[in-house]
């Protein structure tokens, strides 16, 4: 199944999508921090709930959001592609490399990321293969792990790099508004049978700038989700960024960063598309 938040008719609801039609199921409610496909999959229910016999909506009626608005936690794995590790010259971890995003960073697959001139001067994009977790997870093993997997879904871990390096850590440089494109849509786990097997690309302006394989992985989704649960509690619906492949802005050469009125499209394979303009404020 394929699980969205959408805003129609000025509501947002959790939705099944099926090829062009949406079926609306669930409304959010307003409160801050609400998010109804996080609150589903806590439920154990997402799948049953999201089956309801509704009425359908053509997709281009609806504006698609963040499939998730508020996870518990977005954790990124930093340098998981062998080779974008030799683009950017670093070492390759012993160990997945862990940092955060928040939620306040999610936006949705169409949505416009507005950056304020005079914050970057080095905006980059990372395609990445994200799972959402179904279930609560501490201390798992890898051979289980990944019966805690509830889909998967795509990100664009949006960087500044200038603001990443200059800090000693990751924090803001990760963390802008609107850093962590999320979406269209989460697919299912029975619907992705081999999360290792994707072809993951990002393109600029049309022009295709990562062309790889979550197969390239260094610590695949399980390895990484048993590793995480040893240190902290996965939560259902919490968000693991895999990582991501060579052809980011920083690694190549000449470096390219993105601009005012750049589009950045990132797709994992059977996972759809992330579709994001760039606009400097100000
Ligand atoms: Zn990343």
């Amino acid at each position: 199944m394929k699980i969205a938040r959408v805003r129609y008719e000025g509501r947002v609801l959790a939705a099944r999508v099926e090829g062009g039609t949406v079926f609306p199921v669930v409304a959010e409610d307003e409160r801050h921090m609400s998010d109804a496909v996080r609150d589903l999959i806590a439920d154990g229910r997402a799948e049953e709930v999201l089956s309801a016999d509704v009425p359908g909506v053509p997709l281009a009626d609806v504006e698609l959001l963040s499939p998730l608005a508020a996870p518990q936690k977005i954790v990124c794995i930093g340098l998981n592609y062998a080779d974008h590790i030799r683009e950017t010259g670093l070492q390759t971890p012993e160990v997945p490399l862990a940092f955060v995003k928040t939620a306040h960073c999610l936006t949705g697959p169409q949505a416009t990321v507005r950056v304020p001139r005079g914050t970057t001067e080095q905006l980059d994009w990372e395609a990445e293969l994200a799972v959402v977790i179904g279930r609560t997870a501490r201390e798992v093993s890898a051979e289980n792990a990944m019966s805690y997997v509830f889909g998967y879904t795509v990100a664009n871990d949006v960087s500044a790099r200038d603001a990443q390096f200059s800090d000693g850590q990751w924090f803001r440089g990760k963390n802008f508004d609107g850093f962590c494109p999320l979406g269209p849509w989460i697919a299912t786990a029975s619907d992705v049978p081999d999360p290792q097997g994707l072809a993951i690309c990002a393109r600029v302006n049309g022009r295709t700038v990562q062309n790889s394989s979550t197969k390239e992985m260094i610590f695949g989704v399980a390895e990484t989700i048993a590793y995480l649960s040893r240190y902290m509690t996965l939560y259902p619906g919490d968000v693991i960024a895999t990582g991501t492949p060579h052809g980011v802005g920083m690694g190549r050469d000449p470096q390219l960063w993105l601009s005012d009125g750049d589009v950045v499209e990132v797709e994992v394979e059977g996972l759809g598309v992330l579709h994001n303009p760039i606009h400097v404020t100000g």
